[in-house]
């Protein structure tokens, strides 16, 4: 039984940084030589209608499965050299495309012809793989009854500057964004939640504005749920249960952006977060390693320095400068080893800090206890594992340095795994 839905949040401690009055500029990222596109579906040769060796141009899409099936759209005009299983966090797996750059680039025109009259089949078919990510899914989905779209203009982890900077310079593209949105899901009411600090002097864009409080975790999508929309998102549902789709103010751009021009945006803002703590906007082809991105930006990276690929508390550690820029990747955080705080296999001292942080509260010292031991099901009925909102403040202030938080993820993987393999066997 699940105890606690999501209610009675707390006060959060720790505020996210805006950036300034004058937006800094990205800084472009040179054409990679080779790009690598990750498809969100397993690799099977016979699904595969293209092969190492094809020529692909700008903004072409390859897709496996047949109509329908997962696809990605190519950031470059080049050539594919791989296709290759790839593996993420908790067992995910992605098939990498490669495609080596070329030398003259062309665009594809197939999004262009079908551009003219904006439908959401189109936008499902082609505009799922752009800047932000947007997810379209809901609004085809005959249990989801949709009633509310939420462009999001801050971001939901500390440091994080990518969707700011979105709200700050691409207002046109957003605003054109809003009405496509309309237009295509047939939804009248669409809400831009903003830092309350950058409400002052924001335009007007066929949206109600919503300021959005400074402390963490209060851009989380739940927390606008409950603070703005005064919607309590229940102990193990989302959003879109509760007929909300968020989408980020970068992946309204893209929509916007997409359906003005007839092409396919195929560069991605993220922050780059430096071992100095200091942060760069980027600008770089979906798909370029993050090791392009660290030699443009004089990152020089040393053995046991960390990477992590989202924000500081609830990022995921990477192994490879060859990772690539995804459609999602919002930020890079370099962290030197020297200043690397590193888990413990200390016990949990019952100090009670994470209880009294945690904006969900949840009893989270008791919680971990089940974690650490496996017991995943009693987690979830006994100890509100489904009330975490994923903030990651847990594991931030425990003092004796237990993951707390990549228990809690790795928990509701299993937990998910688990619920799917007995749908499949009903
Ligand atoms: S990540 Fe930790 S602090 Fe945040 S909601 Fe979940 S249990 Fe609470
Ligand atoms: S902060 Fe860490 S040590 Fe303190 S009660 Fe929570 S899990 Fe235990």
């Amino acid at each position: 039984m699940i105890k606690r839905p999501f209610i009675r949040l707390s006060k959060p401690r720790i505020q996210y940084a805006l950036l300034g009055v004058k937006v800094m500029e990205p800084q472009e990222i040179p054409l990679p030589g080779i790009v690598t596109l990750l498809l969100d579906s397993p690799l099977i040769r016979k699904d595969i209608p293209f092969k190492v060796g094809d020529a692909v141009k700008t903004g072409q899409k390859l897709s496996i499965a047949g109509e329908g099936g997962p696809y990605v759209i190519s950031s470059v005009t080049g050539t594919i050299s791989a296709i290759s299983p790839f593996y993420g966090d908790y067992g995910r797996v992605c098939t990498a495309i490669s495609i080596k750059t070329g030398r003259k680039e062309e665009l594809d025109k197939d999004f262009a012809a079908k551009s003219q009259g904006a439908t959401l089949d189109t936008a499902a078919e082609f505009l799922g793989f752009t800047p932000g990510a947007p997810c379209f899914a809901a609004f085809r989905d005959p249990d989801k009854a949709i009633h509310t779209i939420v462009v999001f203009g801050g971001n939901t982890d500390l440091m994080i500057a990518t969707n700011q900077y979105a709200i700050k310079s691409r207002i046109e593209d957003i605003g054109h964004g809003i009405s496509i949105l309309k237009q295509i899901t047939g939804i009248e009411k669409i809400v831009i939640a903003v830092p309350r600090d950058l409400v002052p002097g924001f335009g007007h864009v066929g949206a109600e504005l919503k300021g959005v409080d400074l402390s963490y975790p209060s851009a989380h999508p739940k927390m606008i749920m409950e603070r703005e929309l005064k919607l309590t998102v229940p102990a193990g549902k989302n959003c879109e249960d509760m007929g909300v789709v968020f989408m980020s103010a970068e992946a309204v751009a893209s929509i916007g952006k997409a359906f003005s021009t007839g092409e396919i945006p195929h560069k991605k803002i993220l922050t780059l977060v430096k071992k100095d703590g200091t942060q760069q906007l980027i600008s770089a082809r979906i798909g370029t390693p993050m090791g392009d991105v660290f030699s443009a930006c004089g990152v020089s990276l040393n053995e046991k320095d960390r990477l992590i690929i989202g924000g500081p508390l609830t990022g995921s550690s990477i192994y490879s400068e060859d990772y690539p820029v995804g459609i999602d990747t919002d930020a890079v955080v370099v962290q030197d080893k020297a200043d690397i705080s590193l888990v413990s296999d200390y016990p949990c001292i019952n100090c009670g800090e994470c209880v009294r942080i945690c904006p969900a509260k949840i009893p989270v010292n008791m919680l971990v206890r089940y974690l650490e031991a496996g017991h995943y099901e009693q987690a979830a009925d006994e100890y509100d594992l489904y009330s975490c909102i994923d903030c990651g403040l847990c594991s931030f202030v425990c003092v004796s340095k237990i993951p707390v938080f990549q228990y809690i993820r790795l928990a509701k993987h299993e937990l998910g795994r688990l619920n799917a393999a007995e749908a499949t066997n009903e």
